[in-house]
Parts: C-alpha cells; sequence; structure tokens
C-alpha cells in the first residue's frame, strides 16, 4: 500500500446496543479502559494478579531493549499450577474442564481433578523419556483430551512445546521438527475425521529427524501402527505414573512454546511466546472479552488445538479462569449438518467463538438447519481470524444467537498470542464488521505511511505503539527476522502487516492484509470491502477478491464468487452492480468468476495471492500451506483453464 489512504468506501449503519441484563453484571465496566489509559503498566499488573505467582515480579515491564520484552522480570509461575491445580485446591475439583465429544460420538467428561491427575502423570512420564526442562517437544494430535494434557505437561515441566497442526504433510511437519530440534514427539495413532480413522503415525514416522529421541503414541482410533524401538504407548507409560507431581516455578519469561504462523502470505515463521505475561494476558481477555462467568458458563471455541486460538483460547485462557469448555474432535458436517448445533443443545453451550469461514459455510447450508435444535443457552458469541462480512455478522447474531446475543470480532496474531481488538459484550455497541475499540492495556492505532496517526474517517496501517504482556519475543532461532518483519519499517512501532480504517467514531475495522490491498486508478481499496459487498447479494455465498495488473487503472477487481446451492443462475453484470452500488463505481470489479470453490488455508483463510496468479493468467504458485491443493484444480475447470 503506497501513497494515499485506504479508501473508505463501506457505508455500514447498523449498530447492536449490548443487552441491558449481560452489561448489568459485565465482567468489565468502562473504568477499565480509564485505569489503563493512565497507567498501562500498573493496570497490567492488576491483570497479572489474577493468576498465582511463586515469586512476585520486581519490574512490570522491561523495555530497555526493544523490541525485545520482559514482562514481569524476576517473577516465577507455573502455567499448569495455574491452570489446573489451583482450581483443585480452591475446592472446584469435581467441576468439569473439558467435556470432550469425539467425532463419533463417544464423549468424555473430564473435571479439574482428573486433569490434574492426568497432567501430573504426563508431566512424570516425560521425565521418564529424559525430557528436562528447556527441551523442546512437538505436538502432533487429533483434538482429543491428552493433547491439552500433552500441552500442559511440558508447561508444567518448563519443555516448550510445538503444537503441529495434525493435518499437515510430513514435509511441514518434518521443517518443524527441525527448526525446534524437537527431543520428543507425541501422536496419536489417528483422529477421527469426516467418518472415518484418519491417520497420524505414519505422518510421524517419516518426519522424523535425528533429534527425535521418542515418539509417545496415543491410541485413539485402534488402527494399525508400525512400530520401532523409539516409539512408546502413552497407555504403557503414562498410565502407571504416579498421579503426585511438584510443579516447579519457572521464570515470568520462560519458553511456554513455539508456534508457526498460519502461512497465509508466505513461509511460517516460528513464534516464540513466554510465560508470565503470556497466560496474564490470554486469561484477562478470555475473561473480558466473552464475560466469562465460569460458575455457570458453557465455553466452546471450535478451533483445532494446532492454531493460536486453540492453544490461548481452548487451553490456557479457559482454563487458567477456571472455565467449563467443550472440546469437538471432527468435522461440522458429521454426520450431519447440524452437529454443532447439537452440540450447543447437549451441552447447554453459552458462549461460542468461531470463524468467519466457518459462518459463510453454514449460511451455505441453509438457515433451516441451526433453526433445528435449541440454540437458546447461548448469551455471547466470538469470531476470529479473518475480518467479518457484515452480511456474516449478522446472520450469525440472527440465526445462531436469536437476535440475543453480542457478537465480539476479536483481531489478533499468532504473533500477539491473545486477542487486542475487540468490543466488549457488555459495553460496546456492536458494529457488523467492525473489530472497534483496543482493549484497555492495548494501544493499537492506525498510520500513514510517515507513521503519523490517521484522523476519524480514513485509513491505513494497523499498528501497535507499545509492547503488551502476551506479545511474541522472538522468531525462533532468528531475532534477526524477528526485528525485519515487524519492527524494521517504522522504528519503535510494531507493523501487524494488515490494513485498518477509523470511522467516524474513531472505532476500527479491519481491510484485510496490506499485501493484499488494490490500487485501481490511484485509490487503494480494500478487498474485504469488495468482497463484503459481494457477499451481501443474496447469491452469492462466499467471495475472494485480488487486484489484477490492467494497462488503464494499475490493477483491476478481479473477483471469484461461490454461488449459494439454491440461487439459481447468477447474474454476474447484476453483482458487479451490486457491488458499485454498495461502494461506488471506483469498486465495480473488472471481471466476476463464478467458481466451485476458494482456495484456504488449513485454518479457514482465503489464499489470495493464487488466485492472484489465474487473474493475471500466470501459473499458479506454491500451493504447500493449502488445506486442499486439489480446489486450485476444481477452480481452473471451472474456469476452463
Ligand atoms: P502468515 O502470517 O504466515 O501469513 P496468518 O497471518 O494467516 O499467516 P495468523 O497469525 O493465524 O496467521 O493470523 C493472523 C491474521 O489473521 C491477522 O494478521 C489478520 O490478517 C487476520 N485476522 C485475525 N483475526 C481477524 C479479525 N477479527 N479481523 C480481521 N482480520 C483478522
Ligand atoms: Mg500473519
Amino acid at each position: 500500500m503506497s501513497q494515499d489512504a485506504l479508501s473508505n468506501l463501506l457505508q455500514e449503519n447498523r449498530r447492536f446496543a449490548p443487552p441491558a441484563e449481560l452489561a448489568a453484571a459485565a465482567n468489565i465496566t468502562e473504568d477499565a479502559y480509564t485505569r489503563a489509559s493512565e497507567d498501562r503498566l500498573a493496570f497490567w499488573a492488576e491483570q497479572a494478579e489474577r493468576l498465582t505467582w511463586a515469586k512476585p515480579w520486581t519490574e512490570v515491564l522491561d523495555w530497555t531493549n526493544p523490541p525485545f520484552a520482559k514482562w514481569f522480570v524476576g517473577g516465577e509461575i507455573n502455567v499448569a499450577y495455574n491452570c489446573v491445580d489451583r482450581h483443585v485446591e480452591a475446592g472446584r475439583g469435581d467441576k468439569v474442564a473439558l467435556h470432550w465429544e469425539g467425532e463419533p460420538g463417544d464423549t468424555r467428561a473430564i473435571t479439574y481433578a482428573d486433569l490434574k491427575r492426568e497432567v501430573c502423570k504426563a508431566a512424570n512420564a516425560l521425565g521418564e523419556l529424559g525430557v528436562v526442562k528447556g527441551d523442546r517437544v512437538a505436538i502432533y494430535m487429533p483434538m482429543i483430551p491428552e493433547t491439552a494434557i500433552a500441552m500442559l505437561a511440558c508447561a508444567r515441566i518448563g519443555a516448550t512445546h510445538s503444537v503441529v497442526f495434525g493435518g499437515f504433510s510430513v514435509d511441514a511437519l518434518r521443517t518443524r521438527i527441525e527448526d525446534a530440534d524437537a527431543k520428543l514427539v507425541i501422536t496419536a495413532d489417528g483422529g477421527y475425521r469426516r467418518g472415518a480413522p484418519s491417520a497420524l503415525k505414519p505422518t510421524v514416522d517419516q518426519a522424523v529427524t535425528k533429534s527425535v529421541e521418542n515418539v509417545l503414541v496415543v491410541r485413539r482410533t485402534g488402527q494399525e501402527v508400525a512400530w520401532t524401538d523409539r516409539d512408546v504407548w502413552w497407555h504403557d507409560l503414562v498410565d502407571r505414573q504416579s498421579e503426585e507431581h511438584v510443579p516447579e516455578a519457572h521464570d515470568a519469561e520462560h519458553p511456554l512454546f513455539i508456534l508457526y504462523t498460519s502461512g497465509t502470505t508466505g513461509k511460517p515463521k516460528g513464534i516464540l511466546h513466554t510465560t508470565g505475561g503470556y497466560l496474564t494476558q490470554t486469561a484477562f481477555t478470555h475473561h473480558a472479552v466473552f464475560d466469562l462467568k465460569p460458575e455457570t458458563d458453557v465455553y466452546w471455541c471450535t478451533a483445532d488445538v494446532g492454531w493460536v486460538t486453540g492453544h490461548s483460547y481452548i487451553v490456557y485462557g479457559p482454563l487458567a479462569n477456571g472455565a467449563t469448555s467443550v472440546m469437538y474432535e471432527g468435522t461440522p458436517d458429521t454426520p450431519h449438518r447440524g452437529r454443532w448445533w447439537e452440540i450447543v443443545q447437549k451441552y447447554g453451550v453459552t458462549i461460542l467463538y468461531t470463524a468467519p469461514t466457518a459462518i459463510r459455510t453454514f449460511m451455505k447450508w441453509g438457515d433451516d438447519i441451526p433453526a433445528q435444535f435449541d440454540l437458546s443457552s447461548l448469551r455471547v458469541l466470538g469470531s476470529v481470524g479473518e475480518p467479518i462480512n457484515p452480511e456474516a455478522y449478522v446472520w450469525y447474531r440472527e440465526r445462531i444467537g436469536g437476535g440475543r446475543t453480542p457478537v465480539v470480532d476479536t483481531w489478533w496474531q499468532t504473533e500477539t498470542g491473545a486477542i487486542m481488538i475487540s468490543p466488549l459484550p457488555g459495553i460496546t455497541h456492536g458494529k457488523p464488521g467492525a473489530a472497534m475499540r483496543p482493549l484497555p492495556g492495548i494501544s493499537a492505532d492506525v498510520v500513514n505511511d510517515e507513521a503519523e496517526s490517521v484522523p476519524n474517517g480514513s485509513g491505513g496501517f494497523l499498528v501497535l505503539r507499545e509492547p503488551w504482556p502476551s506479545m511474541l519475543r522472538t522468531v525462533w532461532g532468528d531475532d534477526e527476522r524477528f526485528v525485519q518483519t515487524y519492527w524494521s519499517r517504522w522504528p519503535g512501532l510494531y507493523f501487524a502487516g494488515d490494513g485498518a480504517k477509523k470511522d467516524d467514531d474513531g472505532d476500527l475495522w479491519l481491510l484485510g492484509r496490506v499485501d493484499d490491498v488494490m490500487l485501481v486508478s490511484g485509490h487503494n481499496i480494500s478487498t474485504t470491502e469488495v468482497e463484503s459487498a459481494l457477499v451481501s447479494h443474496p447469491k452469492v455465498a462466499e467471495a475472494a477478491v485480488v487486484g489484477a495488473s490492467d494497462p488503464v487503472t494499475g490493477q483491476a477487481i478481479a473477483a471469484f464468487v461461490i454461488p449459494r446451492g439454491d440461487a439459481g443462475d447468477v447474474d454476474v453484470e447484476e453483482l458487479r452492480g451490486h457491488v458499485a452500488q454498495h461502494l461506488g463505481p471506483i469498486a465495480k470489479p473488472r471481471q466476476i468468476l463464478l467458481v466451485p470453490e476458494l482456495p484456504k488455508t488449513r485454518s479457514g483463510k482465503i489464499v489470495r495471492r493464487i488466485l492472484q496468479d489465474i487473474a493475471e493468467g500466470r501459473p499458479t504458485g506454491d500451493a504447500t500451506t493449502l488445506a486442499d491443493p486439489a480446489v486450485m484444480d476444481h477452480i481452473k475447470q471451472a474456469l476452463g483453464l
């Protein structure tokens, strides 16, 4: 994105006030913003007090060597103790931590007391395998309770985990094992996906490198697995361990985990998160953004543990807060397209946190599916991963939330570790498509090329002006890349890589990645805004927009559109006119291509650079981060390429 600020095209005037009952009992009130702006470090110190520290810190933030931050300097804490033991010690051992639902319909209810026993046994097992504090452990697992148990066991002993999404290939797993020099890999024989066992162990067998001394294998599906001396069954080793394990206190800056970014824009980066600040901000944000009431809420985050959302909002945030969560193993359409809503009804889920890609899929499947279930327990809905199109937001609020529930659109990244920009459900008047305000204690801003804050009503680059507790500490093994990627564009500012605008009230709207912004006849136009305009047409299920080079306008807009299943014939001219009517003639797509699918990452994000290759008539580039590389063949076929 260059000279001018992003054009501010989208007009969205719908507003939703917080429900009175929620507002009256909200966890966070307006004064949190005031207190945080008066003394940011005191505010974060107050949040850190939610946790139980073994040794108090002497300084909240050491920022003498930017961009390398140290939070809660000198403090010592054990993450697993905070997520498990302390709830048991407080008499809440019988409370369910995880309602786990397997795809085939098998279930497990794991209380905090159960979790403590399992985590202690797993920690002892890691010790028996010779894993010690500072070692790295790769975790390549399906969505089963042992995945969370393995992460917590690592945290307990101070081994740094690197969770690799269970859908990744041999190459992706091998490069991550190598990059972290992992000593142990924890995996399973397989997991259930789309109604069938899907193997994991064979991928590990091919991916293990020299550094790996053992592979610890959970039996989940019972499928046949190859076996070597290196392999150990979880049930053989873990089950016979002692249920006692004394948690050692770790330094606040001890490395908790490495996690690779989704790879939407290129080669994934190994993001390093540490202990005290990370847990402080995940616990605080989970409490504030979802208004969590641990005694009564049933919380469900549908992400995979292999993504940062799974780390922060399935494992660490909710468990630190003593929440009762649902964890689901499989896909949303197995055995039927109402599976999620059946789960909400069954467990009485009150808070649901999911991604726009899922919401758009449910819209495509039709309103009648969720309508068959009782969703009246829901009281707060969350969204993360991509900008949420206003139409998807309203559908989510109406069809899933019964028109009662606030929708919190949460902006953050693997790098930020926790939510940074979001409405607060008891305070904020929601605007469909807007992430609204930086949370208390977070200083996000939108700037122009000269790093000057843009006025209300303008767009530009999203930056963070001050360090935050759960910030990444570096790119694993590559301080230089950390500095280059995030801190070199403007001195002293963290550059997130996303475009954003401030509306006339100063509220924030995310406009997609800066790399995706189009330059049409000298105007920067956001892909997100054009996509949202397309999705607001009743015949459009999903849309992806790219800028394709054009001899006249510099770039011209090319749109790839998936029609709604029951839409009948789609008139492309009508769609072009619809966009022009919503956003103005400048945003009218040059071409609209009807396609059956869109290329997405494993975490469900649209990969626009590949569509740009098609729009510009090039052979399509690297498709290895796609969830399903065959999608490109389907698209090319539909376009006659
Ligand atoms: P890579 O950095 O490897 O290209 P990635 O950025 O997709 O991958 P993540 O860290 O999983 O990896 O995703 C963070 C990004 O997702 C953000 O930078 C932003 O572009 C997008 N995002 C997440 N939540 C939101 C949201 N609520 N609104 C808009 N965009 C969002
Ligand atoms: Mg990114």
